[in-house]
């Protein structure tokens, strides 16, 4: 058995230590999870928890961001029992010294938690500290959160002058990091701030600008919140159509969901609206599906007043008086909100209900007592008011300053446009400097190229390719001319067709050209590279051998004389044409020594070949 145990833990896969590549496949996975969160919490949520089994237990860092993002999708689910036991965990992980990147989001939801038990005071001085991390780790993701979660905070306190602050900074830090999403939640914040300053119509402007940028994104969380925002503060400032149609919205955001809190939200808004704007019909069906739900007792209270409303409206007092014992029932569990004018209104519908049940004694004693405290409260309220004032007063001026940072915005944007344009511009002149440079050099290489091809064409037969008359003679007469006599050997063959005219009229003139080639070819093939062969007349050829002696010239000349014999030019018809040549060669002596005396030497040389039959070689002889 022992023997087994240890053969299977062997062969399981140890969950011991993971190597460097499957952390960083981890770290990579839990920091992806966080946008599926923002997209869908609940699929998000699902992802982090099938990732529990793959962290072991010592690997504090990962733990520690698993915590996190666990608390991320928590909080956005509205499950803040859960929510506090993860940041309470991921504490724990991060230690006395903060060193953790994380350790500012850690933090902040620390603080977050406070905010939402109404301790504002510590959450203040709870935000300043994570901000103080989020600073020393360089997160200016986390600073813009921090900040805007702060100003959320203080204006819950309403405190909206340092929120407004806070609210400045973080948006122009928004702005720098080009990020959509700490935008967004930026502008959300505005929205809310300016909400509880009732300046509905930017409230709604700011709500509005986040919307779009958490719809281009696609986080449907952030989306549902910016419609919630947005129906609520339709609704307050009386805009009852804009609220239905943003709360209906709402609903449909999460209607495959199967978040509770959204849908209890979503009846909350729509009964509260309906019953404002007349349609108790409507209003007691939205209600009904409300209360059915599971939801906060201070919504639930708002709910039941609407209701008792509605029903004394329609007669139904015994409804009524149900549920002005359910509101009152729900004040009993919030006791925050004792002694508020949510409480207080509750006396007047309990008054109206009392009365219409006949009781008017009783009616006129609760009347009373709402109109004191009512009166208790002006006075209160007096002083918020004027604070209000203040605030918003505050805030057109911290308006004023954004308008100016946004124009600032533009500004510095068009400025980079117009440098950079500028810049390409710069680009576009250097390359069609060098374009123009290219093209000059391109034009010098072609004349040059073009240049020398003249020159040859000046030295060449086009029919031959071999050198022409002129340039021959010019050569022959420079060789002459730094010659010296008995010391230098320079010889000259004359060539020329035997019977010429008689192959044109025979095979035509284009087969003569073709013999007229092939005699260049074979002559060539004989000839060294320091001698020169070119055509000097219709069929007569020059050829210059300098450093030859008499008999190596004889040699060369018999030979070209044997090779032209053996030649064939094949005619496309299958004939061929054989032909010969005659040549005369002479030699440079102290008797010839000049060009026109040799070349006129080996002509009579040529003459006497000709004389003698053809086909044959003569030298040139004086006084022959
Ligand atoms: P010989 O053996 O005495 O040299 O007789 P020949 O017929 O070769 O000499 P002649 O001078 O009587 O004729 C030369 C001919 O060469 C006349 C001319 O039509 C022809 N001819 C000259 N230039 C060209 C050419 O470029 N192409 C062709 N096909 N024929 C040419
Ligand atoms: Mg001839
Ligand atoms: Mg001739």
């Amino acid at each position: 058995m022992a023997v087994l145990a240890l053969l299977i833990a062997w062969a399981m896969p140890s969950d011991a230590a993971l190597s460097d590549g499957e952390r960083a496949g981890i770290s990579k996975q839990l920091s992806a999870v966080e946008q599926s969160i923002y997209m869908d919490p609940v699929r998000g949520y699902a992802q982090v928890m099938a990732m529990d089994a793959r962290i072991p237990a010592e690997e504090t860092a990962l733990r520690l961001e698993w915590y996190l993002r666990r608390a991320q999708a928590e909080n956005l689910l509205y499950r803040y029992d859960e929510f506090e036991h993860s940041i309470d965990a991921a504490e724990k992980l991060l230690g006395p010294d903060n060193g953790s990147a994380l350790a500012a989001w850690v933090h902040m939801y620390r603080c977050v938690i406070m905010q939402r038990a109404a301790r504002y005071g510590d959450a203040d001085t709870c935000f300043d500290a994570a901000l103080d991390i989020a600073r020393r780790h360089g997160d200016g993701r986390a600073e813009v959160y921090i900040l805007q979660e702060r100003a959320y905070s203080d204006s819950l306190d309403e405190r909206f002058s340092p929120a407004l602050d806070e609210l400045l900074v973080a948006y122009r830090l928004a702005i720098q990091s080009e990020d959509p999403f700490l935008l967004g939640i930026v502008e959300e914040t505005y929205g809310a701030v300016y909400g509880y300053l009732e300046d509905y119509a930017k409230s709604i402007e700011h709500y509005s600008t986040a919307l779009e940028l958490y719809r281009k994104l696609g986080y449907r969380t952030f989306i549902a919140e910016a419609l919630y925002g947005l129906a609520s503060t339709y609704r307050y400032q009386g805009n009852y159509d804009e609220a239905l149609s943003h709360y209906l919205q709402f609903r449909d955001v999460f209607r495959d969901n199967e978040s509770v809190h959204f849908k209890f939200l979503a009846e909350y808004g729509l009964g509260m609206t309906y019953a404002q704007s007349g349609d108790c019909p409507r209003s007691l069906e939205a209600i009904a599906r409300a209360v059915a739900l599971d939801g906060p007792a201070d919504y639930k209270a708002e709910l039941y007043k609407k209701q008792a409303g509605c029903l004394l409206s329609d007669g139904r007092v015994a409804d009524a008086r149900t549920a002005v014992e359910r509101a009152r029932e729900m004040y009993g569990r919030t006791p925050d909100l004792s002694g508020t004018s949510w409480e207080l209104e509750l006396q007047k519908i309990d008054a109206q209900v009392t009365a219409a049940e006949g009781r008017y004694r009783q009616a006129y004693a609760i009347l009373g007592r709402f109109h004191e405290e009512y009166a208790k409260r002006q006075e209160a309220t007096d002083a918020e008011q004027l604070a209000q004032l203040r605030a918003g007063l505050e805030s057109r001026r911290k308006d004023m300053e954004i308008a100016r940072m946004r124009e600032r915005n533009e500004k510095d944007a068009i400025e980079l446009h117009r440098q950079r344009q500028k810049m390409e511009l710069q680009s576009y002149v250097s390359l069609l400097w060098i374009a123009l440079v290219i093209l000059a050099l391109l034009f010098v290489l072609w004349q040059r190229r073009t240049a020398r091809r003249f020159r040859e064409l000046s030295l060449r037969d086009p029919l031959t390719r071999l050198y022409n008359r002129r340039h021959v003679f010019a050569l022959l007469r420079e060789l002459a001319g730094r010659s010296v006599p008995g010391k230098t050997e320079l010889s000259v063959i004359v060539m020329d067709i035997d019977d010429f005219k008689r192959i044109n009229d025979l095979y035509g003139h284009a087969a003569g050209d073709r013999v007229l080639r092939t005699l260049a070819e074979v002559s060539a093939g004989i000839l060294r590279q320091s001698d020169t062969l070119a055509r000097i007349g219709g069929e007569e050829f020059l050829i210059v051998l300098p450093r030859e002696g008499r008999d190596e010239t004889l040699v060369v000349a018999e030979r070209i004389r044997a090779a032209v014999e053996d030649a064939r030019v094949p005619l496309s018809d299958g004939r061929e044409i054989r032909f010969t040549v005659s040549l005369g060669v002479a030699r440079y002596s102290p008797e010839c020594v000049d060009a026109e005396s040799l070349f006129t030497n080996a002509d009579h040389a040529l003459y006497a070949a000709k004389a003698a039959g053809k086909n044959r070689v003569e030298e040139y002889r004086p006084q022959s």
